[in-house]
């Protein structure tokens, strides 16, 4: 073998020898558990970062494990390319604005730009190894995907769902589009809190108590000034949309002025002065301004007072036109000229800096406005408790993140808007009755349709033909939601929904469990009364040191995927992936990668070891898998194996596939590593090949059947290693195998078409061995072994001895079941520590 490991052509060897054996084609095949993965379709709207690689890797070492664990494991991948997402990357790319080119052309420019991002995007996946079947891949914006949207639009409006309705919605002017609630960031930002003059209406009549007969004379001079009201308000630019003021009904301050009016300063315009139990009396003066709107309050205000509407804020972040002092002029201007105008009046009466928090819309963080509008949205707020309950249904990994879905359902304020005024994206199959305005819903038969483009079929129930066709697109997570029934073809001519669904396990990141897991819930629920998936595997996200956002600083440039692979290889990408706790978020740091080096290091030169001790060592049985070996019988399918050594180090080996299979069975990924890489670093390495290396250099001093024990537990055990490592670090312990054991093992292959072809089986199609009970003699013996072994290094370091150095005599502390164990492996002993003398010593 080759003296170093030359992981660019080998990586690039392993991944054409998997494309051209087939081996993740996913195969109809009843004989076989399925095993479904929902896997998350990136968003296209720039390049993938180190976060993608961390945590889209920690699930395709699932789907190797469920592999070899002998399920049928079906694991696509989609890209999800409809949507503001990558209407923004284009309109950054060729530097344009949709609303200013034809419609056509910007979608033509969408798909463009898509194609190419998703080429680059699967070149990453393949060169990291990834096992999904290509060809099952989807795209949020293909004809069957729209069509699949549509549908499920469609049946949640025939179920009374999905419906439209004018009302205040949340609005980002800047993407001209509205938002749901799932996508509101919050900002802490400073503001300037302004307590304004508003008159007293009422108060133009003067009170009776201001006469006293000594000032008569003085006030009967003058017109009587009325009452001043201070109201505070962070927003003096919506003072013409100013509907009401609002007390605490049990303010004394100001409970007397319930009922009366209050005169808007500049506007002079009359507002009802009204009371409300939930008005904070804390809060600036107490008086609180209503205006529509400026926030979730003043929604919730107006529509339980019946208060009108006066429309300031336009779609476009400009003020409305006929606003007599600020028409036109964009949020942020119109604000510094109102305050001035009040400033010459002297209606200001204090300005306070304050810190506040600002919604903000999350794809481009501009602060957004709430305006009234024509949307369709999805009833989620009806349902909340099946949502809830719903939770129970589905196994969280970790367990803590239900919460973050708990927290979210629990709070609800509004529906979930589904239609966004963009261009690229699912079209909203309906047109609208233009003599009476009735929504006609498309037909089955039109799907996908476009209604921009294409005329409804009959005429509205009222007897009319002439429509306006619904120009808003759906909101791309209104069909990210149903990926599981995009995976299973629902509706259509091979739909398998119900062999599929619920899916076995979902993953995805945390920070869109408010968003992907809980519409994907909440689709499923409605479409099948079915939770979408039985497992949610939630990741974590990489963050550069120092708080540094991955994917914006240039500095950040050396981590590009791509690069990382080039220079480290895959192999370590994946290694280092597998470092962390599920769910929980990490820092990057390329000098953590020397730690994954020296392991692909280590496993390369050791498997190189084994092999040059194994050159003329010929298994006695072919099907040595280890699943096939019952406790029982387990000495007798490799009855070479007799030593005590050799039968304890395959004890550990079966120990290490326990511990294993427990936490990858809750994808707890990095634990089951870090449980493989203390058998191989320090049982087998450290304590095992110095046990047995005399053993097999020196059979004419050992014996030749000491020899054969030796070989066929080392064989066993560092194909057992290799198995183990296998979802991890696939390309190197695919070239292991390959290079030797795959010849020696052709039957152990739980693919039989795979191994009845030309080539030989992959490593990737070997059987996981089932957990079993462990041999506890043995276990407890390994245990004093490495015990003895370590004290004797400790005495020889403490001492300045060589390793090789001589020692009189040597203790064995052993317990009574263990003992007989020691005589057939006092020559190991030995070897590994030349001792010249033992003394037995029983324990108990
Ligand atoms: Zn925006
Ligand atoms: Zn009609």
């Amino acid at each position: 073998m080759e003296k170093h490991y030359d992981f660019e052509l080998i990586e690039k060897q392993m991944q054409t020898l998997w494309r051209e054996m087939r081996a993740y084609a996913f195969k109809s095949d009843h004989t076989k558990p399925l095993y479904s993965i929902d896997t998350p379709p990136p968003t296209v709207n720039g390049s993938l970062h180190i976060g993608h690689i961390f945590s889209y890797t920690q699930a395709e070492m699932i789907a190797r494990y469920r592999r070899m664990q002998g399920y049928n494991v079906f694991y696509p991948f989609g890209f999800d390319d409809n949507g503001l997402p990558t209407e923004r990357l284009v309109e950054k790319e060729l530097g344009i604005r949709a609303g200013q080119m034809p419609r056509s052309a910007f979608i033509e420019a969408c798909l463009e730009t898509t194609k190419k991002y998703e080429t680059e995007f699967k070149a990453l996946w393949s060169s990291l190894g990834f096992s999904c079947d290509w060809s099952l891949q989807y795209e949020t914006i293909s004809p069957d995907s729209q069509r699949i949207s549509q549908r499920s639009f469609i049946e949640l409006y025939e179920k009374g769902k999905a419906y439209v309705k004018e009302s205040p919605v949340l609005w980002c002017t800047e993407c001209q589009t509205s938002i749901a609630q799932a996508e509101l960031d919050t900002l802490e930002k400073e503001t300037i809190f302004y307590t304004l003059k508003f008159d007293l209406v009422d108060d133009l009549q003067v009170p009776v108590e201001r006469f006293e007969p000594e000032h008569t004379s003085q006030t009967n001079a003058q017109q009587p000034k009325p009452q001043t009201l201070l109201v505070a308000t962070t927003r003096p630019e919506l003072l013409n949309g100013c509907v009401a003021l609002f007390v605490h009904p049990e303010d004394d301050r100001y409970k007397g002025l319930i009922g009366k009016s209050a005169n808007v300063p500049l506007y002079n315009y009359q507002i009802p002065i009204l009371g409300e139990a939930t008005v904070d009396r804390e809060k600036g003066t107490g008086i609180v301004m209503v205006a529509t709107f400026g926030d979730a309050t003043d929604v919730t205000w107006v529509q339980s007072h019946g208060l009108p509407y006066r429309s300031v804020i336009t779609a476009d972040g400009t003020i409305e036109a006929d606003d007599p002092i600020l028409g036109s002029l964009k949020v942020g201007k119109a604000r510094a000229v109102i305050v001035e105008q009040l400033r010459l009046s002297g209606l200001i009466e204090g300005e306070q800096t304050i810190n506040h928090i600002v919604g903000t819309h999350e794809r481009c963080g501009k602060p957004t406005e709430i305006i009234p509008s024509r949307q369709w949205y999805i009833d989620i707020l009806t349902d909340q408790a099946r949502f809830i309950e719903a939770a129970d249904a589905i196994n969280w990994y970790p367990e803590h993140m239900k919460n973050r879905y708990l927290n979210w359902v629990q709070n609800l304020k509004w529906d979930w808007c589904i239609s966004r005024q963009r261009f690229f994206g699912v079209p909203i199959p309906v047109w609208y009755c233009a003599a009476c305005g009735k929504a006609k819903i498309a037909e089955a038969s039109q799907l996908p349709v476009n209604p921009l483009e294409t005329a409804p079929i009959g005429a509205c129930s009222c007897g009319h033909t002439v429509f306006i066709p619904e120009s808003a697109v759906l909101d791309t997570w209104a069909t990210s939601s149903i990926t599981p029934q995009i995976n299973g073809k629902w509706g259509e001519a091979d739909d398998w929904t119900s062999e599929l669904m619920p899916m076995s396990m979902r993953t995805q990141a945390h920070e869109i469990i408010r968003t992907w897991a809980f519409y994907s819930i909440v689709k499923s629920l409605y479409h099948t009364g079915e939770i979408p998936w039985k497992d949610l595997m939630i990741c974590g996200f990489v963050l550069a040191k120092k708080g540094e956002k991955i994917s914006k600083s240039k500095s950040n440039a050396v981590q590009s995927p791509t690069e990382l692979i080039k220079t480290h290889s895959a192999d370590v990408m994946r290694y280092w992936a597998a470092n962390a706790k599920l769910g929980t978020d990490t820092f990057f740091d390329a000098e953590e990668l020397s730690i994954a080096k020296r392991f692909i290091n280590k496993l390369w030169h050791a498997s190189k070891f084994c092999f040059s001790q194994l050159e003329n060592y010929v298994t006695n049985d072919t099907s040595s898998d280890m699943a096939n070996r019952s406790a029982s019988s387990q000495k007798t399918s490799h009855p070479e194996i007799y030593l005590p050594i050799d039968l304890w180090i395959l004890e550990r080996l079966q120990d290490t596939f326990n511990l294993a299979t427990a936490a990858l069975d809750v994808y707890e990924i990095g634990t089951a590593r870090h449980y493989i890489d203390t058998f191989f670093f320090s049982d087998f390495c450290d304590d095992y090949l110095e046990l047995v290396k005399e053993r097999l250099y020196q059979p004419e001093k050992h014996g030749y059947d000491a020899q054969k024990s030796g070989q066929a537990a080392l064989y066993q055990c560092l194909l057992g290693l290799l198995k183990l490592y296998a979802p991890y670090v696939p390309h190197i312990t695919e070239y292991l195998y390959q290079s030797y054991f795959a010849s020696r093992e052709s039957t152990d292959s739980n693919d039989h078409a795979a191994s009845q072809s030309k080539f030989t089986a992959s490593i990737h199609l070997t059987t996981w061995p089932k957990s079993r009970s462990l041999d506890e003699t043995l276990m407890a013996f390994g245990k004093e072994i490495k015990a003895i072994i370590g004290e004797a290094r400790r005495y020889k370091s403490e001492n300045k001895l060589s390793m090789k150095a001589e020692m009189p005599t040597l203790t064995l502390q052993c317990s009574q079941a263990t003992q007989p164990l020691y005589a057939q492996s006092l020559g190991d002993l030995k070897a590994c520590t030349h001792a010249i003398e033992f003394i037995m010593s029983e324990n108990d």
